[in-house]
Parts: C-alpha cells; structure tokens; sequence
C-alpha cells in the first residue's frame, strides 16, 4: 500500500489527523467519499428573510475588525457588498482569515441572515466564485484538516493513483451500463453537475450493496451445510430450576424466545439467531439463559458489547445474575493490564472460564477458547457477516445470538441478515412506565431549565444531548459547550454538570461516567455518544437539543437511556412542533411501530440516522433509501454464486479463500 507520505505538503503530523479519519494510505484517502454534495444556488440577499440559510458572493469593503472573548473565542466582522447592498459579515474563531480579507476581494459567505442587523453569520468564507449550478463535495472532516486541505490530498492523490478494484463483475457492469471505478471515484469528489452525482453514487453504492449481498449469501451457502459436531444434551429441568430463582417473572416474549434458542441450540443446525427487542425489553437475562444452556452442556460462551464501557456494565450484571450458579464468568478488554489479560486467555484456553465477556477484541488472534459452544453479540448488526467469517479462519463454528435494541421490519431484516432466524420481544417487564415526550421550541428553554430543576429537586437526574462538540464553525446546531454555559448560567452553581463527548479520552469518560452513576452530577451534557445500553436507572429525563437533525431510529434510542425504573420519565425534544419525526416520538415509545415508520420516511433529513448509529456502516449505500438497489444486487448475487462466476476475481477469491480449509 502506498504510504502517505508522497502526498506534497503532507507530513506526520497532518498524516497523523488523517489516521484519525481512518485514512492510513493513499488508497484509502481516493476511497474516503465525501458524505454528501451541495448543489450550490447563490442567494440575492435583496430577497433573503430574516434566519434564511444564504449563500452570496460579495466584496470585501472593510479590513476586518477581530474581537476576542471568554477564553478562547473570537470573531472577525467587515462590511461587504453583495449585488450592490451593503451587508455586515461576521464569522466565529477564523481569525487566520483576517490577511485574506483584503477590501475588494472577491468572496463567497455562506451562513445565516440576520435581517434585523443586516449581517450574515457565516459558517464559510470562500475564496473562489461559485457559481450557481456547480457542486461542492463535503467530507466529514476532523481537527486538523480543512476541507480545503483534504481535497487538495485527494486530489493530487487522484492524479497518480491507477489501483482501482471494481467488485462489480464486467458483464454486470456491462447489463446496467455503470461507469467504471476510476471514473466513479474521480467524479464522485469532482462532480461538474448533479448528472455526474447520479452516475457515480449509483455505480459505487450498487458495488458496496452488491460485495456486502456477496459475502452473506457466500457464507449462507456454506453454512447451510454445516451441522454441530456435537449434539446437546440438556435436562429442561435444570434450565426451568434457573428461571424460577430469578428475582423476577419472565415475561410471555421472553419466554418465547427462550423457547426458540433452546430448539435451535439442541437440534443438529447451528443457531444463527436475531434477538430483537427495545431497550430496556429484557434481552440481557435471555442471552444469559442462552449461556445457561450453552454451559449445561459443557462449551463455553462468550459474549461481545460494542464498548468496553457497556462490557464492563454486562460483566457485572451477569456475574451478579449467576452468583447462585458454578459457572465462572471472566471479563476480557483492551484496557486491562497485560498481566490480567495473559492470565485471562489462558484460563480460557485450558476451559477453566465457562463465560467470557469482552469486546470483539475477543475473536483477536491471540484468544484461543478450549470449546467455545455460543457467541453472543450485544448491539452490532454489522458485525454479523466479518465476524462469523473470523470464527470459521479460527476453526470454531459456535451458535451464534445476536441482540439488537434497533429492530427492523422483517423484510429488511431477511434480506440484509440472509439466513438469520428472530425472535422479537416487544412486551415490556412488569411495572415499567412510559416515558413522556413532548416537544418545545428553543424559545421555551426557560421552561425546560424549570422542568430540569425540578427533577433535580427531587433527586432525579437529567441527561440533555447535543449533536455536536465544539462551538462548532460549520454550523450553528447548538453545542455541548454553550448548553454547558447556559446551564451554569441559569442555575448559578446550584446544580453540578459534566460534560461528555467523543473526544475526551478514555479515563475521563469512564470518569465522568462513573460520576453519573454514583450521582454525583446532576445533569449529565453529552453528544450522542452516551452508549446503547447505559443503565442508569435514577436518569428520569432528557432534553435532546435539535432533535430534528436525529433521525427516528437515533431518538428513540437515546431516549431508551431513561425509564429504567418504576419512576415517572420525560424526554423533552427541542425542535419544531410540526416536525414528523418528533410526532412520532411523542406517539409511541414502541421501537417496533416506530422503525416502520423511520423506514416508511426513508430517512427524511436523517443526518445522524443509521449510518451513524452504527448498525449498518456504508459508505455511500443506505439500507433505507437504496432498498431497491439492495434488492437487485441480492438476486444478482445469488446468479454469481451460483455459476461459481466469482472464482474469477481476485477480490472475491481472496474472500472465499480465507474461508476455506475449515470444514
Ligand atoms: P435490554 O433489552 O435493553 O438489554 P436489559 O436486559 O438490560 O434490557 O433489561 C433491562 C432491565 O430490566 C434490567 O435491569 C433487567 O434486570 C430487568 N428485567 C429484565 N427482564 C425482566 C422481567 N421479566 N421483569 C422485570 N424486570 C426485568
Ligand atoms: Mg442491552
């Protein structure tokens, strides 16, 4: 692979942010995909409303005017005439910009007006004329790498780079008259229209789709000839002796799925099964159960969370859950001291650990089990195809559970899981209310404060999430930082606060989480990153700033944090009140009945939606709005198998290589 480094102007350390984007080689860096293209319209600001989102072209008419403020704030401000009006211009922390800004440059600002004070807020200031009708590819970007500068990468990038692989095979290229890869990838950052959008979105989602059909209906295939080696022995008994010293009483759902995992873990067929219920549905003490059974006929299980916090929270729930039982229950993750983790993968190599809780870090080389018999899954859905195909490179065929709290309606589910059987949980454990949803406008925040402190009074605590970290540039969605001020603000100190967000480092989050559990903040702030599955069960409400930029499935996750318990709970959107997503989520705490819908609105103004949820990671494909493409490329698929067609490519010999020599 290529190294970085033949980049022009790109040294360690602009190679080390691009690492962070998970750009490691220049394939990678013609590979990363800008997330969206703007089709830019220029505004006459003759004709813009108050709070109108603008684009214009202006002159500077003024040398800008710098002010700093609070610590490390500051902003620059100059006149500008655009189409003969005479406009302020103010933009947040670009100091840099100032030399730039010359009067009688021409620039293109593009922002929000503000009628009343004849200025627009600019999130951008270019230099260079857009005209309208052209495109502007947008990329997530990170600190340390501008836009600018990412594109100049990827574009010297593309200028020497000929190693383009196309999973396509040729006469399906040929069918649907695609465009090739190379054209794909150098149109897809370098659109001249929205044509060439079109052409290269659908050729490179049809490719993604089609390679992830590939390899689900590859490894169908060769598991449906795979049997247990073993058939369990189990005495129904013992397993009903367990239910019944729970301390509580299972209800009907759960009970039926148990019924369906025992069915499926004492036939000759390996368990492939989806485990899907809401949070807070009870999914954990059947997978526990599932161990149970697993352990009764002597294999060992390992369950896998997406995160070590939430690793950590199943260890210790299940340790606790099956304190009464034999079976020893370990915990494996990367933070542990080496010495800790040596001493782990050993007893698990000589079968003196029955239970093995981690993050997939588990299936890693160096983790070898002595009979591994049931692999549990906590939250992943993506995890399905690679993990199995690494289970089968180390030679273990397991049954395999899979939960997720992000149901989906069963004809996606059967087309993206394949060979999947489910068992959905949708009634509730006993005594668990439903959480209030209301919506209220940002001018009702004072209201809201009023709510929170009221919670608080009542020894309650609060979780309120923004989408975004930093008093951001790009946007003015409200941040962590400035919710952070504000409360402070309104409270005067009288209520403690943290802030959470992604780019903490790991000791401060588990801190700062910690803290919350122990309740010692009141009101914790966070970006979407507090985790799927967090139990804190005395958070009674929480306020999501911009809701509208969430997508249904996002809500309703994260409102899943609070309503652990017998306590009343509110979740409180900020939004507009006509909003359709926001609707819904005060309709129905039901996730079932609220994924139908999420996947009847097909993502409208989803920006956090499933991609970021991590449920399903594409790059350009969306599993709901490209149904139809998924469709296709599953029955193409199945003709490419089928002819054995694939042994003609490398990319997909390598694939079904690695997969060989196991049965
Ligand atoms: P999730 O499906 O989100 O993973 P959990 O398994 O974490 O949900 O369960 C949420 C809480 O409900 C846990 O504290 C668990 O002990 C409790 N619980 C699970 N099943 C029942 C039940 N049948 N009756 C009462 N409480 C239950
Ligand atoms: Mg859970």
């Amino acid at each position: 692979m290529e190294n970085l480094s033949v980049i022009k102007g790109l040294g360690p350390k602009s190679i080390a942010h691009l690492n962070n984007l998970n750009i490691y080689n220049i394939s990678d860096l013609v590979n990363y995909y800008p997330y969206k293209h703007n089709l830019i319209v220029l505004d006459d600001i003759k004709n813009c409303a108050d709070k109108q989102n603008v684009i214009i072209e202006c002159i500077v008419d003024s040398v800008p005017l710098t002010r700093r403020f609070r610590a490390n704030m500051s902003s620059l401000t100059f006149r500008a005439v655009s189409n003969r009006k005479m406009i302020a211009v103010m933009i947040f922390n670009r100091v840099f910009l100032k030399t730039h800004l010359k009067p009688g440059t021409y620039i293109t600002v593009i922002g929000k007006y503000d009628a009343l004070k004849n200025t627009v807020i600019a999130s951008d200031i270019k230099f260079e004329r857009l005209k309208t009708g052209s495109i502007e590819s947008v990329y997530h970007l990170t600190s340390g790498v501008t836009s600018k500068q990412l594109k100049k990468y990827i574009n010297e990038a593309l200028s020497f780079y000929d190693n383009y692989v196309d999973y396509i095979p040729n006469y399906l290229n040929e069918k649907y008259g695609f465009i090739s890869k190379k054209e794909a990838v150098n149109l897809i950052h370098n659109p001249q229209n929205e044509s060439d959008v079109k052409k290269s979105l659908l050729k490179l989602k049809y490719e993604e789709l089609f390679e992830f059909m590939f390899k689900i209906n590859y490894l169908k295939e060769i598991n449906k000839a795979s049997k247990t080696e073993y058939i369990r022995n189990v005495d129904i008994n013992e397993i009903n002796d367990f239910i019944r010293s729970l301390p509580f009483e299972l209800t009907a759902d759960q009970n039926k799925a148990i019924k369906d995992i025992y069915d499926d873990m004492t036939s000759d067929k390996r368990m492939n099964r989806l485990l899907q219920g809401d949070v807070g549905s009870g999914k954990t003490i059947v997978s526990v159960i599932a161990a149970y059974i697993n352990h009764l006929s002597k294999h060992q299980t390992a369950l896998m969370a997406p995160t070590e916090v939430l690793a950590v929270q199943h260890y210790e729930t299940i340790k606790n859950t099956l304190a009464s039982t034999n079976i020893r229950v370990e915990l494996l993750i990367g933070s542990m001291k080496k010495k800790e983790k040596d001493d782990i993968t050993e007893k698990l190599k000589d079968g003196k650990i029955d239970f093995i809780i981690g993050t997939h870090a588990l299936l890693s080389d160096n983790v070898e089990f002595k009979n591994l018999g049931l692999v549990i899954t906590d939250e992943q859905h993506r995890f399905g195809v690679n993990q199995r195909a690494l289970l089968r490179n180390k030679g273990l065929l397991p049954d395999t559970l899979y939960m997720s709290a992000t149901p989906i309606p069963r004809t996606f589910a059967l087309t993206i899981y394949g060979d999947m059987d489910i068992s959905n949980i949708k009634t509730k454990p006993k005594g668990r209310k439903d959480i209030k949803t209301i919506v209220k406008s940002e001018k009702e925040m004072i209201e809201v404060y009023e709510m929170i402190k009221n919670e608080i009074d009542n020894h309650h605590q609060v979780y309120v999430v923004s989408p975004l970290i930093e008093d951001s540039e790009v946007s003015d969605l409200t941040t962590v930082n400035e919710i952070k001020r504000n409360i402070d603000l309104y409270f005067k100190g009288s209520v403690k606060s943290a802030i959470m967000h992604g780019k903490l480092s790991k000791n401060d989050k588990d801190k700062i989480m910690n803290d919350f559990k122990e309740g010692k903040t009141d009101i914790l702030i966070s970006t979407t990153v507090i985790e799927v599955g967090i139990d804190v069960k005395n958070a009674t409400m929480m306020v999501i700033h911009d809701a509208g930029m969430f997508g249904l499935a996002t809500l309703h996750q994260l409102r899943g944090r609070i309503g652990r318990n017998s306590y009343d709970s509110t979740c409180i959107l900020i939004g507009d009140k006509n909003n359709s997503r926001l609707k819904v989520m005060c309709e129905s705490n039901d996730g079932f009945y609220i994924t139908e819908k999420d996947f009847e609105m097909r993502g409208e103004g989803d920006l956090f939606g499933v991609k970021q949820s991590g449920d399903m990671t594409f790059k350009v494909a969306n599993i709901k709005s490209d149904f139809k493409i998924l469709l296709q490329a599953r029955d193409d698929v199945k003709e490419f198998i089928k002819s054995k067609d694939y042994l003609n490519y490398d990319c997909y010999n390598d694939f079904v290589k690695s997969l060989e020599s196991i049965d």
